[in-house]
């Protein structure tokens, strides 16, 4: 295309209605009919960026291929598009500011008054604008974070009416709402979503498009005052039912023609045709397994799902590759101990210890682990998972009495997982991990590279500590593999250990990369063991 299109999306009624995974269909529809599409996400919150975020506060953290800690919808666009983002894909208020700020100390305003509007707006505008000019997208759709009203999504409302104003029939406005049903009354009510329209034109911004939350099906009548009462087109009014798939979203938003709406609205004149073949494959398989087992995901978070969402989402992945439904069962590190671990594992055709920072939980992990590998039930160990692997190796098979990661215990006499040289003398915790992508080389017939099926693999990485390098001879002599090597570094990224079924804990990341169209290599091997077990 010519020209890039821009297309925003905001959010009324209430939070969590969806407006990641809306965004990821439509850029998943878009881009099956041939577009480039990237999604950007911009969060009102003053965090520079999700990395400081407690999980209880705003879920997973997730990582970029360049290194940027971002929030979790980006995963939902990475496994809905198969394309990576990057730092430029997640900005926050934070950002937007501290950048103001240190142009006002250089003097780049030349003395004048800095103000949010025009220049905390103009800063947001250029980090829409950016995406669009740099990467030749045919599509750059924007997400507002919040809801429209909050105070905080003041700036970053009035710079889409300014854009909107700018690029004419570049620009569109996707609203997200809620209709909720009143089960006293029987009816659907379009109340709400009529003073969020209000609440967005007081502000400037006629939206274009309507997709509305429902639990219940819109009829003609509901779409028809909706639309008259919000300045839309009937067909602008797009139903959003509850579904029991995320994966189902671009499906639905088909039927309801956001597309064709969104390249209408845009004067696109488009008669290409929709290839959805892979997704729909992948649908198919997730629909109608022919397996079903279940795989317990040990870590400190079970309360909050969406601590683990990249995991829980790369075995749906990997199920559907395998024909098999991948039940979790979540299973509390801190509550996990000797007395309960066999009651707990029973029924577990595999384990997966998670990532994690901090003391909280560490010996239930360790102990799962000891579990599942004296047990020869199949395992996966991610970042803090695979370090716990370590030290449990060291405690109960090398004799290392004590051994630990010096995050947990500084003075241990066997410290086996150790601060990385490079993290010495950081004292600031914002973005200064071993982030991104890394190469690393694999051990040929190791698990991870009959799972791979190639030597060099690039991984993302989210850790200060490593594998303690004086510790590694002892380790490859008592029977635990080291099958994963950073080229450059020689820093530890993958061990396993002999005479098990599948036994393999990652420093890195493999749940970052998972997608639809490309399911994690190791999620997948690693439920086929399960699978086997
Ligand atoms: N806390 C560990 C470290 O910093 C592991 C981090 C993680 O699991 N992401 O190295």
């Amino acid at each position: 295309m010519d020209k890039t299109r821009y297309i925003f999306v905001t959010g009324g009624v209430a939070s969590s209605l969806g407006k990641g995974i809306i965004s990821a269909s439509l850029a998943k529809l878009l881009q099956a009919r041939g577009y480039k599409v990237t999604i950007q996400k911009l969060d009102p919150y003053i965090n520079v960026d999700p990395g400081t975020l407690n999980p209880y506060e705003h879920g997973e953290c997730y990582v970029t291929v360049d290194g940027a800690e971002t929030d979790l919808d980006l995963g939902h666009y990475e496994r809905f598009t198969n394309q990576p983002t990057t730092q430029a894909n997640n900005v926050t208020t934070g950002r937007i500011y501290s950048n103001v700020i240190e142009k006002e100390r250089r003097g780049d305003y030349l003395g004048e008054t800095v103000q949010i509007i025009p220049h905390i707006t103009d800063e947001i505008k250029n980090r829409i604008k950016l995406l669009g000019n740099e990467s030749n997208f045919d599509f750059v759709i924007t997400e507002i974070g919040g809801t429209v009203g909050d105070i905080e999504s003041l700036p970053y409302v009035e710079a889409v009416r300014q854009l909107k104003w700018e690029m004419g029939k570049h620009a569109l406005v996707i609203h997200l709402t809620l209709v909720p049903y009143l089960a006293a009354a029987g009816e659907l009510k379009t109340k709400p979503t009529q003073h969020s329209v209000k609440q967005l034109l007081q502000l400037g911004v006629q939206p274009d498009i309507l997709v509305c939350r429902t639990e219940h099906p819109i009829n003609k009548g509901i779409r028809a005052k909706i639309a008259q009462f919000c300045n839309v087109e009937t067909s602008s009014v797009i139903e959003s039912i509850d579904t029991d798939t995320i994966y189902n979203v671009p499906l639905l938003m088909q039927e309801e023609g956001l597309d064709t709406e969104v390249l209408k609205k845009l004067d696109i004149n488009d008669n290409r045709k929709t290839n959805l073949t892979v997704w729909k494959s992948f649908l198919k398989r997730v629909k109608n397994p022919s397996y079903e087992i279940t795989i317990g995901l040990v870590g400190k978070y079970v309360e909050l799902k969406d601590s683990y969402k990249s995991i829980l989402e790369s075995f749906i992945h990997a199920g559907a590759e395998n024909n098999c439904k991948v039940n979790i069962k979540m299973i509390s590190s801190e509550k996990l101990n000797e007395e309960n671990v066999e009651f707990e594992f029973k029924k577990l055709s595999g384990v997966l210890v998670a990532p994690g920072f901090g003391n909280r939980g560490i010996e239930g992990k360790i102990e799962a682990i000891k579990y599942v590998r004296e047990n020869k039930i199949p395992f996966l160990g991610i970042c803090l998972g695979m370090q716990c692997a370590v030290i449990e190796y060291g405690r109960n098979v090398l004799g290392l009495e004590g051994a630990h990661s010096s995050e947990m215990n500084s003075r241990t006499k066997f410290p086996v997982i150790d601060l990385m040289e490079e993290q010495k003398n950081i004292d600031k915790l914002g973005g200064t991990m071993r982030l991104g992508a890394y190469d690393c080389q694999l051990l040929e017939n190791s698990n991870a590279h009959n799972a791979y099926k190639t030597i060099d693999i690039k991984e993302r990485h989210r850790h200060r500590y490593e594998f303690n390098d004086k510790f590694r001879e002892q380790y490859i002599n008592s029977g635990m593999i080291v099958s994963g090597v950073n080229p450059q570094t020689n820093l530890v990224e993958i061990v396993e250990i002999e005479d098990h079924p599948w036994f393999t804990a990652v420093q890195f990341h493999p749940e970052y990369s998972s997608t639809v169209a490309n399911p994690h290599p190791l999620f997948v091997d690693f439920v086929k063991a399960a699978l086997n077990n």
